[in-house]
């Protein structure tokens, strides 16, 4: 069973037909202008595909948390003139749910209206079928192209899926469950999967979820300090979760050879007095010092099992790498990911702060998803509701 895509529906479901499109619009904005467009310029493939086959465009996304209603500080009519520029034509703006109906009706071919921030409706978030019947109301078909709120059931996400039919996803979506679906389902071998991020609880689940597929799970970040507290080493200042270190010891046995921990970090005082830093072997580390990064051999050693996978699944950077020098370990990670690329292998990212570590890289990796919540449910394994009720072939 796969995922109905948008390029199976026939012409004739098109042409002329109101495409109920759920994108990811959910853009950064600094005093009511947006700062970062890159989510926009996403949706273009879907939307353009749609309007060059004559459909009508009706647009859905959230933008923010809103709390309780309607609020201008999150209201989509903010980035309305972004979404023009982006697509070159004017747009409908739709506010009321019933007489956006009518919108929808005069819209001519390729035309396209967007609908006002879903979560200013209350029933958005809670998934109420009233609300997900308004938005039905607005097309004819439905195509997900928001994979970063699949793993929310909501009205929009959701609940409209079950109503409208065909409901199908779009290419940004398709591009996702490809890259991450095969990525687990027929990994080419070796399969390695390289964690990091600030916590061990987070992904857990992630963990259990990888072990019994991967060949390797490379472990950094300070979650690598949980590892080492579990195993009784000295860890300093170093940002652990003690309550955690039963877990992750039992994730060390169960795990065996199979969980990879870092040779050596690179610690300091604080990340203020980088200057100070030290490499030392994991166990070593000093009770007045933080790791803040893994340190060279580690990253050699990573680079080495990197370079010689076939596929290779990252998620959170190996240390601070949003303060340099910190940055080392994350950066080398991020280069051996580019060389196993060029060698052949199937390379994906996910997760927010690794994206980000990643940014201009893109071109040299085989995937980085967008959608930082939605990409770890599904490494977890857990179905994504926003998937799961778009039509199954
Ligand atoms: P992602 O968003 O890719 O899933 P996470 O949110 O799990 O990643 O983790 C990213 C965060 O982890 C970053 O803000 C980074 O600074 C932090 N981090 C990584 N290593 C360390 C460390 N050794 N000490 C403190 N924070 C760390
Ligand atoms: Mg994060």
């Amino acid at each position: 069973m796969s995922t109905r895509s948008l390029e199976s529906l026939p012409a004739a479901a098109l042409e002329g037909q109101r495409a109920l499109v759920r994108v990811d619009f959910n853009v950064p904005l600094k005093n009511g202008t947006v700062t970062d467009d890159t989510r926009i310029r996403a949706a273009v493939p879907t939307i353009r595909y749609l309007r060059e086959r004559g459909a009508r465009v009706v647009l859905l996304s959230h933008l923010g948390r809103p709390k309780g209603g309607p609020d201008p500080k999150y209201s989509l009519r903010q980035i309305l003139r972004d979404v023009e520029r982006v697509l070159g034509i004017t747009l409908e703006f739709i506010e009321d749910l019933d007489a956006g109906v009518a919108v929808t009706r005069r819209l001519p071919r390729g035309g396209i209206a967007l609908v006002e921030n879903t979560r200013f409706w209350p029933g958005e978030e809670t998934n109420d079928p009233a609300l997900a019947r308004q938005f039905a109301a607005l097309g004819d078909f439905y195509v997900n192209d928001a994979f970063g709120s699949a793993h929310r059931a909501h009205a929009s996400t959701e609940g409209v899926a079950h109503l409208l039919k065909p409901a199908v996803a779009g290419f940004l979506m398709e591009r996702e469950l490809r890259y991450l679906g095969a990525a687990l389902e027929q990994p080419r071998r070796p399969f390695v999967a390289v964690l990091g991020g600030a916590k061990i609880s987070g992904k857990i689940e992630v963990i259990e979820a990888l072990l019994p597929k991967c060949d390797a799970i490379l472990i950094g970040g300070a979650m690598a300090c949980t590892f080492f507290a579990s195993l009784g080493l000295e860890v300093g200042a170093s940002l652990v979760e003690r309550d955690r270190t039963a877990l992750a010891k039992a994730l060390l046995t169960k795990g065996g050879m199979k969980l990879v921990l870092p040779r050596g970090a690179t610690v300091a005082p604080s990340l203020e007095r980088a200057a100070e830093r030290r490499q030392v072997m994991s166990d070593a580390i000093p009770a007045d010092m933080a790791v803040f990064d893994i340190d060279q051999a580690t990253a050699d050693d990573f680079r080495a099992r990197i370079i010689g996978a076939k596929t290779v699944i990252w998620n959170g950077p190996m240390g601070v790498f949003e303060t340099p020098p910190f940055d080392a370990g994350t950066r080398a990670v991020a280069n051996a990911l580019v060389e196993a690329t060029a060698k052949g292998a199937t390379t994906v990212v996910g997760g927010g702060d690794s994206a980000a570590a990643v940014a201009g890289l893109e071109d040299k990796l085989t995937h980085v998803s967008t959608g930082g919540g939605a990409s770890l449910e599904f490494l977890e394994g857990k179905p994504l509701p926003g998937v799961t009720a778009l039509d199954q072939v």
